[in-house]
């Protein structure tokens, strides 16, 4: 017997057709032996739907009322799942967040969690019962629901299985699990069976979609075991305990199946691409001490992520350009603030475009070998690509690309770093 975390996401809790397949897998972990606990997202656009009611009612609104809106969606899967549970002949009660509770601190539509009791959800997990907690919502310090962030329900499930010690934490969605990169973009991309922590979470951050950033950090430091899989399968599919996902996985561990499979580790395991970002030109700002905390500081107390930064080489004079990049949603903001500041910091133009995006290659083996930069420029600079920003981390390396290019950065990297699935038909 395990106790096993199930976590769906809104692809597979869309209607109630969906919710019956959804319920079937639940009842297959129980029916053999499991303790079961189930969190799951809203229906799929259903939390956009609620942002822009919201939005409508009011553009400046308050996250606390913000808040009440949005939950209401896994409120509503989180019962429905209950219900066709138990037309099922299922023991199942839906848990909401205050009645488990999920406490969160105060950051109203971006609440982190703070305590989560679980002695309840143990209790009636023993009991026989499957629990089945909405995703992406708590109760904050004031007694008010409050929500995790876009793609909370990830954290959410981590979280639960984490306060109850669960064997396994297992992520259905709608991809049967994570790849080497996006398989619309390229169709010689090959499913992993596992990815670190590490890499994970520089995928996520980077735009790899299959996870919540924050619930991998919460799993890599929680000790969680993680997997993705798909929740679209056969009925004679082999069952989520064979592991046919992707496990997330420590640095020990993947170097122990490295080891036993005589394996080498690859540089590169994950090419991600995110074209959610605009690029930011500051120019002619002066080139003295302080000049760049001018800008980035109101950035920051505005609460809006800079990510890319590069500060040219002096022009004469003293002078040098600035460019950086931040959320395309947050462009407009971003530039009415510089512009409002715009003697202050001392530029003299402000040049944006958002016709941009971000590509990134992602691999633990980038530790010990070198390299693995030059090879992505050359590659890009063999297909004319042009680079206009670059970041970089220990295993992450990020351009800044024109976006009309992304797709065939995204190739020509795929197959420079030895990505491509060799034995798909071409
Ligand atoms: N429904 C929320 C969202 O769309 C949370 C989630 O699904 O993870 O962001
Ligand atoms: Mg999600």
């Amino acid at each position: 017997m395990a106790r096993i975390v199930m976590k769906f996401g809104g692809t597979s809790m869309a209607g109630t057709e969906r919710i019956r397949r959804v319920a079937n897998l639940v009842r297959a972990q129980a029916a053999g032996g499991n303790e079961v606990a189930v969190v799951v997202s809203a229906m799929a656009g259903e939390t956009d739907r609620l942002v822009n009611f919201c939005r409508e009612a009011n553009p400046l609104y308050d996250p606390a009322e913000y808040d009440v809106v949005v939950s209401s969606g896994e409120q509503v899967t989180a019962g429905l799942l209950a219900l066709t549970l138990q037309a099922m002949g299922c023991k199942a009660r839906s848990w909401l967040g205050w009645q488990v509770p999920i406490k969160t601190f105060s950051a109203h539509a971006n609440a982190r969690i703070d305590d989560f009791p679980a002695d309840t959800l143990i209790e009636s997990m023993q009991a026989g019962q499957i629990v089945v907690i909405p995703g992406f919502q708590g109760i904050s310090e004031d007694g008010r629901v409050s929500t995790m962030g876009r793609g909370g329900s990830d954290t959410s499930a981590v979280a639960v299985a984490a306060a109850v010690n669960a064997d396994r934490c297992d992520i259905y969605t709608d991809v049967d699990g994570v790849y080497t990169t996006d398989p619309r973009i390229v169709a010689k991309a090959r499913k992993q069976k596992y990815v670190t922590f590490e890499e994970m979470l520089e995928l996520a951050s980077v735009g790899a979609k299959v996870l919540q950033t924050r619930s991998v950090s919460l799993a890599m430091k929680r000790n969680v075991r993680l997997q993705v899989l798909s929740s679209f399968v056969d009925d004679d599919a082999p069952s989520a305990d064979t592991l046919p996902g992707t496990m997330i996985v420590s640095e020990e561990e993947m170097d122990e199946i490295l080891k036993e499979a005589k394996m080498e580790r690859q540089t590169v395991t994950g090419i991600a691409l995110d074209k959610n970002e605009a690029r930011v030109v500051l120019t002619r700002v002066p080139d003295k001490p302080g000049a760049v905390a001018e800008i980035f500081i109101p950035l920051g107390e505005a609460g809006i992520n800079v990510d890319m930064i590069i500060q040219n080489v002096g022009r004469d004079k003293g002078e040098t350009d600035v460019t950086f990049t931040v959320p395309q949603a947050e462009l407009a903001r971003a530039q009415a603030l510089l512009e409002d500041r715009k003697d202050k910091i001392g530029f003299n133009r402000i040049i944006t475009d958002a016709n941009v995006a971000k590509v990134s290659v992602v691999g633990m083996g980038m530790k010990s070998h070198a390299g693995v930069a030059s090879t992505m420029f050359k590659a890009l600079a063999d297909r004319g690509i042009n680079v206009q920003a670059i970041s970089t981390s220990e295993i992450k390396i990020s351009v800044l690309i024109d976006a009309d290019e992304t797709e065939l950065a995204v190739r020509v990297l795929h197959s420079t770093y030895g990505l491509d699935d060799t034995s798909a038909a071409a």
